[in-house]
């Protein structure tokens, strides 16, 4: 099991490795997290990570981790371009797993496309 600061860590490099600038997660302090919502954090970090890197043609990638009373926003953020699938293409299961895992957790996935593409990722505090 990789910890969200981790994973963090595990995505820098990877960035580091494309040569895509990192912003961000400077300040990222998360109180009474249960494992199983760091967990799915930490997985769809690492896809949006991922999609940035082979999907964006992206110069500059931010993240951020806040915590509310009510619940855990962690945004993704790249200034490259999204790419509809196109039809014929065989659909990729990144972002659809990502919605999927977040529905455990009562969490959701929400995309903005919009210079670039924003990945918004909520999951409540009170998850049982
Ligand atoms: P898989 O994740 O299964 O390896 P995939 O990455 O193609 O395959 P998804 O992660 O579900 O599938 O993403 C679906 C599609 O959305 C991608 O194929 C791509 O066209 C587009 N996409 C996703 N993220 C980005 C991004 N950050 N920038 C540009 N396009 C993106
Ligand atoms: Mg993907």
């Amino acid at each position: 099991v990789v910890s969200l600061k981790d994973e963090i860590v595990l995505v820098t490099q990877i960035l580091n490795a494309a040569k895509i600038d990192f912003e961000g997660v400077n300040h990222f302090k998360l109180t009474n997290v249960n494992l199983l919502t760091e967990n799915i954090l930490g997985m769809c970090l690492k896809e949006a990570v991922t999609n940035i890197v082979k999907h964006s043609g992206a110069t500059i990638c931010s993240i951020s981790i806040e915590q509310t009373w009510k619940e855990i926003i962690m945004t993704v953020k790249d200034n490259g371009t999204f790419k509809e699938p196109c039809e014929s293409e065989v659909k990729g299961s990144g972002l659809a797993g990502m919605k999927e895992r977040l529905e455990f957790v009562n969490g959701s996935l929400e995309i903005l496309k919009n210079k670039g593409t924003t990945l918004i990722i909520r999951v409540p505090n009170d998850v049982k």
